[in-house]
């Protein structure tokens, strides 16, 4: 499994918060919100903080010392005095330990379900056996709850019910962007500790050690947030030569065909066959299985295309993107390389000699 945990930090811009629970300790609130705008890694902050709290080897105001086993159970994910609530479509590895929140659903339609946003009222009714056992290693458990505002009603009062009679040893961590959609109730049972957005140097200057291209403007069209902002420039670099790609996709001839190879030649190759490979997928998938996956705001143009293809050819075209990729590292022109790509993506509907005129 990797181990995600090590990968996680206390952002420069949340180091007095470190600072200040670290003084406070176990003579903390059982319960406390983290509140502040997403992107900005509060999560990840309470993660740390929860692991300091278990670590078995924690002395006055130190921080978790990663080595004792109740740290290195953390780190594999399988903490047995550990809950942490999130909802299926936040989880990144649903074999985590996590309470997922789908057993209360019937499964006859699982598969093809989304997964779901919402902590249900199921995810807390598990939390009674947890808390109503000794705790495994002796010393204390904590349920972290994120976003607390994904809680459905029954599941706020739920977990307003243990925060009126809290179980012993046990914190809860409830880590919220919109601190104003928690119940009334809820809020006046916890401590709160505020996570403003860092401001613009700091928030600058760690962009610029994750070494991304142009961070300010990364940073204001997240708002401020700086992981958002390395999250958004690691997915939408590029973003003209995208749309453009796009386009001639949607509505492939000869002529747009020629241009955009051109058009997208100062880009890495890689890239665009990243792409090229999603749309061809959307269009398999959208022919076998009825549903789109990278490009749903292209869904008409999808559909149209799915169904106007020539199937052999669409997944012979599709296996071909493979060799494509793998060839896209050597010195090539690239022009010639998206031409040839895209002049092979025409013939997929060559039975309409007319999209060649
Ligand atoms: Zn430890």
């Amino acid at each position: 499994m990797v181990n995600k945990m090590e990968e996680k930090q206390i952002y420069p811009w949340h180091q007095k918060n470190w600072l200040r629970l670290q003084k406070m300790g176990t003579s903390l609130p059982h319960a406390l919100i983290f509140h502040g705008p997403e992107g900005t890694g509060i999560e990840d902050f309470a993660e740390i903080w929860a692991k300091t709290l278990l670590c078995e080897n924690r002395h006055d105001e130190s921080s978790a010392c990663g080595r004792c086993s109740s740290c290195r159970w953390f780190d594999q994910g399988s903490h047995p005095d550990y809950q942490r609530l999130t909802p299926d479509a936040l989880d990144p590895d649903p074999e985590s330990g996590t309470v997922n929140s789908d057993t209360s659903e019937d499964t006859s339609n699982k598969k093809t379900k989304q997964p779901s946003k919402k902590i249900p009222i199921d995810a807390i009714r598990q939390l009674h056996d947890f808390v109503n056992i000794t705790t495994h290693r002796g010393g204390f458990r904590v349920i972290l709850i994120y976003p607390a505002e994904a809680m459905t009603m029954e599941a706020s009062n739920a977990v307003l019910k243990m925060l009126e009679e809290p179980p012993a040893n046990t914190f809860f961590l409830l880590i919220t962007n919109q601190l104003g959609a928690l119940l009334p109730t809820i809020l006046s049972r916890c401590g709160k500790l505020a996570f403003p957005l860092p401001d613009k140097a700091e928030a600058l200057a760690w962009l610029e050690q994750q070494q991304i291209k142009d961070p300010d403007i990364w940073l204001a069209e997240q708002g401020g947030a700086p992981l958002a902002a390395l999250k958004a420039s690691e997915t939408d670099t590029n973003n003209n030569e995208h749309a453009i790609l796009l386009d001639c996709l949607a509505l492939p001839n000869l002529t747009s065909v020629l241009k955009t190879a051109e058009q997208l030649q100062k880009i890495p190759v890689k890239q665009s066959i990243i792409w090229m490979q999603r749309w061809l997928y959307d269009l398999v998938s959208k022919r076998q299985a009825d549903t789109i996956r990278y490009h749903p705001r292209q869904h008409q143009a999808i559909e149209r295309l799915a169904s106007k293809a020539d199937l052999p050819k669409l997944l012979m075209a599709t296996k071909q993107m493979v060799d494509r990729r793998k060839t896209a590292e050597y010195p090539l022109v690239p022009r010639l390389v998206l031409e040839d790509m895209l002049l092979d993506y025409l013939k997929i509907f060559s039975d309409q000699h007319r999209l060649f005129r």
